[in-house]
């Protein structure tokens, strides 16, 4: 219950990797009513298991667009990207850069109401949990981003892989597999990144997964199902 009203320092960044939750949640928790949406409020801090989890949520707000969610530092690190993603490594997806959310909105599906910050309907595209992938890293031109498979903090070393706007990581979901690359673009504000697919065994050149799976992992549900069900209140 620690609600702070004030506004002061909208916009900071904070994105170290290792600050606590609930500040990373401040943004999140500042444009929504919990009293009227059912999406988490956020409480929990830290990571409950060994595995970073992920997450993307196909969400029927104004625009059409995919929420992808990768857990560090106790939250998850968003990005909006309104195509999705691709498993064709040719395909470069826009990925902006929005607020942390609460590591319990990675379960979340259902009807955000009308009125609510991100109004509309959220299904539960895929979960499952990732990692750094140290050798796409080490790979990557010799950047100096330095991953240690071996050691117990990942997620410290995942943290300045954001920060230099270049993050290789192995997606373990149900519909996303294999090698994945999150860029930021150069000279296009902090919020503007691209997702891409490596060519590994995982990539599928001239697929549409969105297409040949929009359902929930979660519930099998489509998004006119969910957006049917009035149960969530
Ligand atoms: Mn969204």
């Amino acid at each position: 219950m620690t609600e702070q009203g004030n506004t002061s320092g909208a916009g900071e960044p904070a994105r170290g990797g290792a600050e606590p939750a609930a500040d990373a949640l401040a943004e999140y928790r500042s444009r929504r009513d919990f009293t009227h949406t059912a999406e988490p409020a956020g409480g929990r801090v830290g990571t409950a298991g060994e595995r970073l989890i992920f997450c993307i949520q196909k969400h029927a707000a104004s625009r059409l667009h995919y929420d992808f969610r990768l857990e560090l530092g106790g939250a998850l690190k968003s990005w909006a990207v309104p195509k999705g993603p691709s498993l064709d490594p040719h395909d470069k997806r826009l990925a902006v850069m929005v607020e942390d959310h609460p590591l319990e909105y990675a379960s979340f599906e259902g009807t955000i109401p009308a009125g609510e910050y991100g109004a509309g309907t959220v299904l539960l595209w895929d979960a499952g949990w990732w990692e750094p992938d140290a050798a796409w890293q080490a790979a990557g031109a010799n950047r100096g981003v330095r991953l240690h498979t071996e050691t117990a903090a990942p997620a410290l070393d995942a943290a300045a892989a954001i920060d230099r706007g270049e993050l290789k990581f192995i997606l373990h979901g149900k519909k996303l597999t294999g090698s994945w690359a999150l860029v930021r673009m150069k000279g296009r504000g902090p919020q503007n990144w691209l997702l891409l697919k490596h060519a590994d065994a995982a990539a599928l050149p001239g697929s549409d997964i969105e297409s040949d799976a929009p359902d929930s992992v979660a519930t099998g549900r489509s998004l006119d199902q969910i957006a049917a069900t009035k149960s969530d209140a």
